[in-house]
């Protein structure tokens, strides 16, 4: 079965509990010796990789026995801004999402923003449209087809996660993050048209990164936690 790993929990010497995300929402399964240095699936069952298992029904539930990459991980791991995105969507899924509705939800949109950084799409672009589907998902949702203070459908230029989406030019307040009419219509495309391919717009990249950060800031405050990733994104994207 094809899974995407979100979390490696050790246990005993060299064994560990996987938990990783399929079509189906949450899935747990253990991986004998996977922290021995001679083990064969080290590099194969890590962080945000998306892999084909296999496993058998064994007393505490089921074991892997071989595990394929789906993704070509070298190029994945190929530069740092890629890397530090694969962390920060694997941590944000496994602090925040908590249902196996939501799990199941948020798999697919996990698995497109895993073949976009194989496709060297942007990275940032890639973790900040990967959030607003997160927030969309959790119960955050974002409106991007109209001015959330006067609903006007026209001159939206500002963003705001916490009042729960766009702004016109009228109703922006200085708090809020100016949007472009580039990232206006991307958003409206990919979140009201519901367009499947993110990368058939264009994104105005420095807006972007505050974006990113205020989705973090937000999910901070609400959930009390620390993103681990945070520090590395900053060094990435300058957020
Ligand atoms: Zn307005």
């Amino acid at each position: 079965m094809e899974v995407i790993v979100i979390r490696l929990v050790p246990y005993k010497e060299y064994d560990v509990i996987v938990t990783s995300l399929c079509s189906d929402g949450f899935y747990s399964f253990k991986a004998k010796g996977l922290l021995r240095p001679t083990a064969k699936l080290s590099s194969i069952i890590t962080i945000g990789n998306l892999i084909n298992i296999e496993t058998i029904d064994a007393k505490g539930g089921p074991l892997v026995v071989g595990a394929k990459p789906l993704l070509n991980m070298s190029k994945l791991l190929s530069n740092f801004d890629k890397i530090t995105v694969l962390n920060y969507l694997a941590e944000l899924t496994r602090l925040i999402i908590k249902e196996n509705e939501e799990a199941r939800l948020i798999y697919p949109f996990f698995k497109s923003a895993l073949s976009y950084i194989e496709e060297d799409k942007s990275p940032l672009v890639i973790a900040t449209i990967f959030s607003l589907h997160l927030l969309n998902i959790c119960g955050y949702e974002q409106n991007f087809a109209s001015c959330q203070s006067c609903g006007t459908l026209k001159n939206l230029a500002a963003i705001n996660i916490k009042e729960g989406g766009l702004f016109c030019v009228y109703c922006k307040k200085t708090i809020d993050i100016e949007l472009d009419e580039t990232n206006v219509n991307a958003l409206y495309n990919i979140f009201v048209k519901k367009e499947g391919d993110w990368f058939s717009n264009e994104f105005k990249e420095n807006q972007m990164a505050p974006i990113l950060r205020t989705i973090i800031e937000f999910l901070s405050d609400v959930f009390s936690l620390t993103f681990q990733s945070l520090p590395l994104l900053k060094l990435s994207f300058n957020l």
